[in-house]
């Protein structure tokens, strides 16, 4: 499915902030920067997780849907979104790792993407590793375009992770696999 708006500028002609959607933001930018860009109704939970994350440690940014209606519209692909709040955050962050929502309610599992194979690689390991499903990642997951918002950082290379409705939705209700899940990737990124 192709995207409403092509970006920012575009969709803030036409949606209001604080009735249609907000930008919520960690209070100080960190070198590393945990992002959902399409957070609130846009992809349930992805905020939440991306909050999580970041803790009092990092600096976090979440764009999120708030319409009454159809929040789909306002879901900006990742190598289009360019909201100047978010690209200012990019400049400062070394470690990005942004956080999405696939549809699927019946498994939980999640795919890595991104331009930093390392991380990438020892994240998908380290969550395995805790009993985490992690699939092969589908072409139009794997966030390989330069201009995607994880590769943006200043190292011109981050990541993604797209997690299933399902998962997504064992991390809000079951603390135990929410605990497991967020101190896997923290541990990793502090090491
Ligand atoms: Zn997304």
């Amino acid at each position: 499915m192709s995207d409403f708006y092509s970006n920012f500028r575009d969709l803030q002609v036409h949606e209001q902030e604080g009735r249609d959607f907000r930008i919520i933001t960690s209070r100080n930018w960190h070198p590393v920067l945990i992002i959902a860009p399409h957070g609130g109704k846009i992809e349930p939970y992805t905020s939440q997780i991306t909050q999580w994350i970041a803790g009092e440690d990092f600096a976090w940014y979440a764009f999120e849907g708030i319409k009454d209606g159809d929040n789909r519209r306002l879901h900006i692909t990742s190598h289009n979104f360019d909201e100047p709040t978010l690209l200012q955050a990019l400049r400062e962050a070394h470690t990005v790792l942004t956080i999405h929502g696939l549809k699927n309610s019946s498994d939980e599992f999640l795919m890595i993407g991104g331009l930093d194979l390392t991380f990438g690689s020892e994240l998908r390991i380290a969550l395995q590793h805790r009993d985490f499903i992690v699939r092969e990642s589908e072409q139009k997951y794997r966030g390989e375009r330069a201009s995607n918002i994880c590769n943006r950082g200043r190292t011109g290379k981050g990541v993604q992770l797209e997690i299933s409705f399902a998962l997504r939705k064992r991390i809000v209700e079951d603390a135990e696999c929410r605990i497991r899940f967020v101190d896997t990737i923290r541990l990793l990124i502090m090491k």
